[in-house]
């Protein structure tokens, strides 16, 4: 092995355990974007960033950046980073684990004095994680310039404006109508996160190399049937919204195993979330609003599963009393990362003796809206028992630091690559 796993291993500890207590003491681990305990967390990387001596900014979208400057004038730049944000009671790892990983690359390349003929920078993306506003990927989406007028004016729960947010972080949303200025020079974006799946661990492998992010697609449906007594609505002359919704969910279910079968690729529908009105014991449900969440590589599953999910619907407003529709509500689309830092990652991985595994994965990250405008790959690392987005969530400090002597050491090519060009 040529790098010190020990160094590593002891820093990401360390550094996992500081962030680990910026949480709402309530509800461990939550830090949500914007949150009191989000911008405590902020201001500890800012000074983490200082003391590595990386110079400290926010982008337009509020992304906070630590960018070690090369000796040579250059306004190229590797970027490596994931988020600090988490769930409502999430993690100490989904997102973490890759911005400590960038804070530890960033720490080595100064230490060990590798001049790189580019900037190295560390992100926080702003705001990963699904929010109030219905939106994720919030400093990544706005690098990317896909933020629009619509999505910026939202208001969440609190009536907060998201646009306002990002201004009060140290953004500015009048400028994300495009991507940013920062996307004509980037090399390279990279990301380390967490498996949130069980494949590495079982097979125990020690690095797993990104090939594609699925598309993500999310809709509500509404299932409207009538309130009404408990006691004197006899069976046969009910609208039981929640009945009828309980079929789309088993259907759903059943149907998204079939395509996965069928497609042989990466495809998963969930309905997680479920409001029913007026969610009282002795009353018929009259209205479930439900959210479906469909990850698809395949656009012609994808397009399948809709077609037959639109059908069961019909046929269940023609036979049902009850009246179900389904909209659209927010998709993101399927991503291939950069061929070139695939092979780049492997053959890093390769020369560290660690073992390696191309493979797909089933989360949305930051790196997916990157693709869109840069060279993005990602990296995985195995995590216990695939758990994730909850407390029991867990990665070997040890674990990631292999990681992260990846991501040192694909910088250190990365920079090998350009010299060679120029
Ligand atoms: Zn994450």
């Amino acid at each position: 092995m040529i790098y010190n796993d020990q160094l590593y291993t002891s820093f990401i500890k360390q550094k996992i355990d500081a962030l680990e207590k910026m949480t709402d003491q309530d509800n461990p681990y939550t830090r949500i974007v914007f949150s009191e305990k989000f911008y405590e967390a902020r201001s500890w990387l800012k000074n983490e960033y200082q003391k590595l001596g990386l110079k400290v900014s926010t982008d337009e979208a509020g992304n906070l950046i630590g960018l070690l400057n090369s000796k040579t004038d250059t306004d190229k730049v590797v970027i490596i980073g994931s988020h600090i944000d988490t769930v409502p009671s999430g993690g100490r790892f989904d997102g973490i684990a890759g911005v400590v990983a960038a804070l530890c690359v960033a720490k080595y390349i100064n230490k060990n004095d590798i001049n790189l003929p580019f900037n190295l920078a560390v992100y926080d993306y702003l705001g990963e994680e699904l929010n109030d506003w219905g939106t994720s990927c919030i400093g990544s989406r706005g690098i990317a310039g896909v933020l629009n007028k619509e999505i910026l004016s939202r208001k969440n729960k609190s009536g907060l404006v998201l646009k306002e947010e990002i201004d009060k972080i140290g953004g500015n949303s009048e400028l994300l109508n495009k991507p940013l200025a920062v996307t004509k020079n980037i090399l390279a974006c990279l990301e380390l996160h967490i498996e949130q799946g069980k494949v590495l661990e079982e097979r125990k492998i020690d690095i797993g190399i990104v090939r594609s992010i699925p598309g993500i697609s999310r809709f509500s449906i509404n299932v409207k049937g009538q309130a009404g007594h408990s006691g004197t609505n006899l069976m046969n002359q009910r609208s039981d919204a929640l009945v009828t919704a309980s079929e789309i969910i088993s259907f759903v279910n059943k149907l998204a195993l079939k395509l996965s079968e069928k497609s042989n690729q990466h495809f998963v529908a969930t309905i997680g979330k479920l409001n029913v009105y007026p969610n009282s014991a002795a009353i018929i449900p009259g209205l479930v609003e439900m959210t479906l969440d469909l990850r698809a590589t395949s656009q012609i599953a994808r397009e399948e599963f809709l077609n037959i999910l639109e059908k069961e619907i019909l046929l269940l407003n023609k036979k049902s009393s009850c009246k179900t529709d389904i909209k659209n509500i927010a998709f993101a689309p399927f991503v291939e990362m950069d061929k070139s830092l695939i092979y780049l990652f492997k053959n890093t991985a390769d020369s560290l003796g660690l073992s390696n595994n191309i493979m797909e994965s089933g989360a949305g990250h930051d790196t997916a809206q990157l693709s869109r405008v840069a060279p993005a790959g990602m990296i995985f690392i195995p995590c216990k028992n695939g758990f994730s987005h909850c407390p029991e969530e867990y990665a070997e400090a040890s674990d990631i630091s292999k990681g992260t002597a990846v991501l040192y050491k694909m910088v250190t090519n990365l920079a090998d690559q350009s010299s060679n060009k120029t």
